[in-house]
């Protein structure tokens, strides 16, 4: 594996691809669907139009077949065009998150899924977070008993991104009662479905920030999906959702950095405009400082988040540094968001400097998908060797 410190032309070459088409939706543009809740469709529409939601998907289903690397690549653009997670969370999922599909999948599943969803047609939403399990994936609720033709789904799931929207639904249930497996991850099993809204009903949940993209509590009541909707084998998938966990972190990563760099230009350009007791703010170092830091944790955090982009690209294991990277990405984005919201004083609280909407988005990547907590748990247990703590 080679990781290479400066992009290659190929890859410099998507961020710029990327960057135009993100110029055409400014900070306005963002803004104005962060106040309506409108889901930014001209901008998903213009991505899918470029090929760009297939970048890590197989050529032979109408992907590019590139690696996480450059798909972060693309994600950070996103973000740090401004568009934050407003963007970026608009397009994560056709990304990455079918890739359990992509790796466990049978030819014919392949085949039915992944052309629409890397064309845009399809429009998927991820269901493993419920209000009773959290984090603790292991005790979750939600039932899918056989029934002939497949299986019959109930339960509950919260925070479900997208799913106003979706016509898909990837969800993970209990097909093995708890008591009944060797382990608690066992007897968990990953379906791939249509969005049935007779049987789901979804109910968006008022947030922070990211208005743009909902999120919603699902009640599911006697979902009917077939054998061909099981995604690989039965009870395996909680084994097939963390194959999926390393590049979710790392593009989280980006996208958190991404943010904080557009954060920190923005707070740059304010501090050499303004002028008090007849300077510059920014001649102080008060100023100075607290975005100079912002500005090396961001670039330490981008070192780590593409180095675990490189591992996993070459096949390798990637666990520690996916997990290092999305804490110090999460964190260094959120401190240069905050660096950037005092250094406008008070125009940072006002919503036409921007950065307020930044701040307020800079908080998912600290909890969401996984919090910093449960980060730093497993690299106390897996790079430490601590006694497991939970
Ligand atoms: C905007 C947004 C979008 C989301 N989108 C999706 C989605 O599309 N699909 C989906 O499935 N989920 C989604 N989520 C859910 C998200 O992944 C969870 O919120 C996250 O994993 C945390 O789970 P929880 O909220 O249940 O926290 P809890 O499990 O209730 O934990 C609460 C707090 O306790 C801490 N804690 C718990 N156990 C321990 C421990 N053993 N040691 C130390 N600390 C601990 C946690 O770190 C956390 O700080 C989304 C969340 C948000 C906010």
């Amino acid at each position: 594996m080679t990781f290479a410190l400066e992009l290659t032309e190929a890859q410099a070459a998507i961020h710029e691809a990327i960057a135009k088409i993100c110029a055409k939706y400014d900070d306005h543009y963002w803004l104005k669907v962060d106040d309506s809740g409108n889901f930014p469709d001209a901008f998903v529409n213009d991505i899918a139009a470029g090929g760009w939601l297939g970048v890590a998907m197989p050529e032979r289903f109408g992907g590019a077949g590139l690696g996480l690397t450059e798909a972060a690549l693309m994600m950070q653009a996103v973000a740090q065009s401004g568009a934050g997670f407003s963007g970026a969370s608009a397009i994560h999922l056709n990304i990455f998150g079918l890739m359990p599909i992509v790796k466990f999948g049978t030819e014919g599943q392949q085949e039915r899924f992944l052309p629409p969803i890397i064309a845009g047609d399809d429009k998927a939403c991820f269901a493993v977070t419920e209000p009773n399990s959290g984090l603790d994936t292991a005790s979750l609720e939600t039932r899918a008993e056989r029934t002939n033709s497949g299986y019959r789904i109930n339960g509950r799931k919260i925070w479900t991104t997208n799913a106003q929207r979706a016509n898909k639904i990837m969800l993970i249930a209990r097909t093995t009662p708890k008591d009944q497996c060797r382990k608690p991850t066992e007897g968990l099993s990953l379906f791939y479905a249509d969005f049935d809204r007779a049987k789901i009903e979804a109910q968006p949940i008022p947030k922070m920030g990211r208005k743009a993209v909902e999120c919603n509590t699902l009640f599911i009541e006697d979902l009917e999906v077939s054998n061909a909707e099981l995604i690989g084998e039965e009870g395996a998938g909680f084994k097939m959702l963390l194959s999926g966990l390393n590049p979710e972190r790392i593009l989280f990563a980006v996208e958190a950095i991404g943010l904080g760099r557009v954060a920190l230009k923005r707070a740059a350009q304010y501090a050499k405009e303004r002028i008090v007791f007849g300077r510059p703010i920014g001649q102080n170092q008060g100023i100075q400082h607290p975005l100079a830091k912002a500005w090396a944790e961001l670039e330490a955090a981008s070192l780590m988040a593409y180095k675990a982009a490189a591992l996993y690209d070459a096949g390798k294991e990637c666990g520690a540094e996916a997990n290092a990277s999305k804490y110090l990405g999460a964190e260094a984005g959120f401190r240069a968001c905050e660096a950037s919201v005092l250094a406008h004083g008070g125009m940072g609280y006002a919503k036409e400097y921007f950065v307020e909407r930044y701040f307020r988005e800079a908080m998912l990547a600290r909890i969401a998908p996984v919090s910093r907590e449960m980060i730093l748990n497993f690299i106390a247990e897996r790079v430490l060797g601590l006694p497991k703590s939970y």
